[in-house]
């Protein structure tokens, strides 16, 4: 994704673009991480509903680099996935990048989420490496 990053002392956050659905973009220091969040045009509050921490800022700048929000449901490297699971527009077109998650962000085909409560979870053995 192509950035403009531009501070917005208000937010207190950094915009860096918005794509062509209209989400804005913004990247903001959390208290041990650097945040990437993504906010509807609709949302009414204005509060956003896609979050992935990353652990430094270099390391969210270069994530975002190769993030496509069109064709990728989430940016790589992240830490930490936080609000809505997103699924892109046009999620067919990189395949490899949009292989299904459980909401807790490990791919369901793997089966190797270890919450209970998970909607993927199944009663397969644990693997070893
Ligand atoms: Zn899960």
């Amino acid at each position: 994704m192509e950035i403009t990053p531009e501070y917005v002392p208000a937010l207190e956050q950094w915009h860096l673009a918005d794509d062509e659905a209209g989400i804005a973009w913004h990247m903001l220091p959390m208290l041990t991480t650097w945040a990437l969040t993504g906010t509807r045009p609709d949302d009414p509050a204005g509060c956003y509903s896609y979050r992935w921490c990353f652990s430094d800022q270099r390391a969210l700048l270069a994530a975002v680099d190769q993030f496509d929000p069109a064709t990728m449901d989430e940016p790589s490297g992240h830490v930490k996935r936080k609000g809505e699971r997103r699924q892109a527009p046009n999620r067919d077109a990189h395949p490899e990048y949009n292989r299904d998650r459980c909401a807790h962000g490990k791919y369901v085909a793997d089966g190797d989420c270890r919450h209970v409560a998970c909607e993927a979870w199944t009663f397969a053995p644990a693997r070893t490496p």
